[in-house]
């Protein structure tokens, strides 16, 4: 399944899910481009104690109509038993998939093999993991996350799409959350997983994002490239609840980013899942 997502794999919508209108006007663009996997966090870890989300309970539904209008909804969730309600509550007995990650803030051994291990039973499951926010030993713990999911959870490095999102202890050059293009490839390298880039937690602004999706899109690493993005697009961006600063607009989506990952770059002449 994780091989019909096409090259590169795109996954795009809005940081929180907000509104059911907020869903269907993201809906239409995302049905509109023919990207595969739609994002909408029912679930936002927060710094401050702030709005956290719309939540499991009012987000399923909204999820559930991403799925009936054919795409694959996108969720953090922060515990397993939260995993199993959305899951539950968005497919139930159905066909179709729908993708969990594991947020950068919430990296714990428990919560990895656990949800390693759902997807090992039920393969409508697809599992995204965050690099952690901190660059300590950055590579053991990086890897750490992978270990845990698939030799703690049993799942298969293949079926498993790790995200890169920078460090948040670096803060240099601008970045809001600095990026190591070249770790997170030599680690797609040797685990074998999949390794999207996550443009929109990296940059933080509009400009940063565009810079940064050039950046890492056409970074190479002894013929190693990023298999696709992970990227915040907002149909309203003045009325975000969240992360306001680095949502992109739709125009702008097409404006900057769908020339770097669909024409003239290295995804013309390299098959970026290979
Ligand atoms: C997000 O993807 O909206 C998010 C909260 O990202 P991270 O876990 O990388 O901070
Ligand atoms: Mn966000």
């Amino acid at each position: 399944m994780i091989e019909n997502l096409g090259k590169p794999i795109i996954i795009a919508g809005p940081c929180a899910a907000e509104s059911m209108q907020q869903i269907e006007a993201s809906i239409r663009e995302v049905k509109a481009r023919e990207i595969p996997i739609m994002r909408a966090s029912i679930v936002k870890p927060r710094t401050e104690n702030s709005w956290d989300g719309i939540g499991v309970e009012e987000g399923i539904p909204l999820l559930k109509r991403i799925k009936e209008a054919g795409l694959i909804p996108a969720t953090e969730v922060l515990d397993i038993d939260e995993a199993k309600k959305v899951i539950d509550g968005v497919l139930g007995q159905d066909d179709g998939n729908i993708m969990l990650w594991i947020g950068a803030r919430n990296q714990n051994h428990r919560f990895q093999r656990n949800l390693g291990r759902l997807a090992t039973e039920d393969n409508r499951l697809i599992v995204g993991a965050k690099n952690q926010i901190w660059s300590g030993e950055a590579e053991r713990h990086f890897k750490g996350i992978i270990s845990h999911i698939c030799d703690g959870g049993g799942l298969e490095r293949s079926r498993l799409i790790m995200i890169h999102r920078g460090f948040c202890d670096r803060n240099t050059n601008g970045y809001r959350n600095t990026p190591d293009y070249d770790l997170a490839l030599k680690i797609k390298d040797d685990e074998g997983v999949i390794m999207l880039l996550d443009p929109s937690h990296i940059g933080g602004t509009i400009e940063k994002v565009i810079e940064v999706t050039r950046e890492g899109m056409t970074f190479e690493r002894q013929g190693v490239i990023f298999d696709g993005l992970m990227i915040e697009i907002h149909p309203d961006r003045n009325a975000a609840k969240t992360d306001i600063k680095q949502q992109l607009t739709w125009r702008e989506y097409d404006e900057h980013i769908e020339p770097i990952v669909k024409g003239g770059t290295i995804y013309e002449t390299k098959s970026a899942a290979d």
